[in-house]
């Protein structure tokens, strides 16, 4: 789908339903009027007076809101899932092999192989090394890349290609696996994965942007019209702004510098390029991207008591801060991906500092997204720097265990605590972690809604939020950790027309679903309705 330019002249009301305007100033309205691909109007049912030509649309007892943000989506990343071996749900070497196989009859060539999500034996999978897929016998490089892309296992001839060796070091900020004679196993923890990433994704800039385009095209049907992309290489940022030239961007995305790989956190470029805010409402430069910690059991970095006995784990990156402060300096904004409550602090900190540092008239939005497990003490630190986060409730799928691990003075998923302490929260995927797919926004509420898993179990009880909340959260919230405030997230007048309109109860019990999706004041999504016997 391409969203044209051009202005729609004709005025066009909603009324009839529900308005949820998501905007403290005018939380109540009758009817909502769209012209040109903005809100023009919005009040009681006088409104209407002034527009004696309009197009009137009855939302028939359906509720309207702003269309979802999807605060932390990597589609420049995600785009090319479809490409890959579908490892979902496979739990053992033969089932990923027979995968594999499956994949090269139908993609001969010699591309790489990606297969995606691989759950290793902590989530109830199975563990790899370069010699499991060897023993595949094929003469192509084969990358499996854990559900989180947190972790990595490649096969002799892709770390050849990438020139790993028994005398390669580790990387300040990932690790290479060594059997006992020195030699990588071919499983890699965090940026030492990173080269074999780039190598795989090589592509070309018009392919780079096909593959976008489809992926964001999806992205309607969840009522999703914008992203924040938390990790744009200088190659995604050439794809996005081809699309942006030819008018073919589905969605509006805030793209957020990053190095030449994902989870690499050289930025010296990026730094020299386009700062925050630089774009218009349909592609924007966002914050610098760094990561601190990683994202799999063994690189997140947790330290604290657990049942009076002192629990330490991690891979805290020492190489963010240093950049962070460089980013804030030259007047861009910042976002950490943080998982553990360590190397919360150090961003913290590193903040503190920065702010310090800041030249006059930045004023600076501290952003750090993930925050897994948190003190108040640690909120309170973000709140009073007016700092704001990105949150998953798709990430309480794996969350059960997480119950036993209680840290005295923290809490997991502190979803509640956050907002109580006055945080701005924001609403997201992470898109495509292996987990569930995070882009069903309305399940996502659901889930943050009761703390639940997709199976029903109670994770945190105490960190439940009204389901409205949570739609807030995805709309206002994501607007403003993106600095978007002034551009959409409510239903206020001057803002872009992107809409949401849902069918049902605002009842996490029995959710309703996305009927409308309605970006630039156009409509480019209706749920097909079920006719005849599947009625
Ligand atoms: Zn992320």
């Amino acid at each position: 789908m391409t969203i044209s330019p051009e202005k729609n002249p004709f005025p066009i009301a909603f009324t009839g339903g529900r308005i949820l305007t998501m905007d403290p100033k005018q939380s109540h309205a009758d009817v909502l009027v769209i012209q040109g691909g903005r809100i023009v109007d919005i009040g009681d049912k006088c409104v209407l007076k002034s527009y004696p030509d309009v197009e009137i649309i009855d939302l028939c007892g359906r509720i309207l809101l702003p269309a979802f943000i999807d605060a932390h989506n990597h589609l420049s990343f995600a785009c090319f899932v479809p490409q890959w071996v579908n490892l979902w749900g496979l739990t053992s070497k033969d089932a990923i092999q027979d995968a594999v196989e499956m994949h090269v009859q139908n993609h001969p060539g010699r591309d790489w192989i990606v297969g995606f999500p691989w759950i290793d034996a902590y989530c109830g999978g199975v563990e790899l090394t370069r010699k499991d897929l060897d023993g595949f016998g094929l003469d192509r490089p084969v990358l499996i890349m854990h559900e989180t892309w947190h972790k990595f296992v490649a096969s002799s001839q892709a770390l050849k290609m990438a020139s790993i060796t028994a005398s390669t070091p580790d990387p300040g900020s990932g690790k290479i696996i060594r059997d006992s004679d020195g030699e990588p196993t071919g499983v890699l923890l965090e940026s030492a994965g990173a080269p074999l990433l780039q190598l795989a994704l090589e592509t070309n800039r018009r392919r780079f942007a096909d593959l976008i385009e489809a992926r964001a095209e999806e992205l309607h049907a969840f009522g999703v019209t914008a992203i924040h992309d938390p990790g744009v290489t200088p190659a995604a940022e050439a794809a996005y702004r081809l699309l942006y030239e030819e008018g073919r961007l589905p969605v509006s995305v805030l793209m957020m510098p990053h190095g030449d790989s994902l989870l690499d956190n050289r930025i010296e470029n990026r730094l020299n390029g386009p700062s925050t805010g630089l774009g218009d409402e349909r592609l924007r430069v966002g914050p610098i991207k760094l990561f601190a910690d990683g994202g799999v059991p063994g690189t997140v970095a947790f330290s604290g008591k657990i049942r009076g006995r002192m629990y330490t784990d991690g891979m805290p990156r020492d190489d963010f801060s240093d950049e962070l402060i460089k980013a804030i300096k030259r007047r861009s904004q910042v976002c950490v991906h943080s998982l553990g409550n360590v190397t919360t602090d150090a961003v913290l900190e590193s903040f503190e500092t920065a702010i310090e540092q800041s030249p006059d008239g930045h004023n600076i939005l501290p952003r750090v997204d993930h925050v897994f497990l948190l003190s108040l003490a640690q909120i309170t630190r973000l709140a009073s720097m007016g700092g704001c986060s990105a949150v998953q409730p798709c990430f309480l799928n794996r969350a059960e265990r997480l119950k036993r691990m209680a840290f005295e003075g923290y809490q997991w998923f502190a979803f509640n605590d956050l907002v109580k302490g006055g945080v701005v929260v924001a609403g997201s995927s992470d898109d495509p972690n292996g987990i569930m797919d995070g882009r069903d926004t309305i399940k996502c509420c659901v889930m943050g809604a009761t703390m639940s898993d997709d199976a029903g179990n109670v994770i945190f009880p105490d960190q439940v939020m009204p389901f409205e909340q949570w739609l807030w959260i995805y709309t206002a919230g994501s607007a403003i950790a993106g600095g978007q405030e002034n551009e959409r997230g409510m239903l206020r007048k001057g803002l872009v027309a992107d809409l949401v309109i849902l069918e049902g109860e605002l009842d996490p019990k029995k959710p309703p679903f996305v009927a409308e999706t309605w970006a630039n004041g156009k409509k480019v999504y209706v749920k097909a309705k079920l006719t005849g016997a599947n009625q």
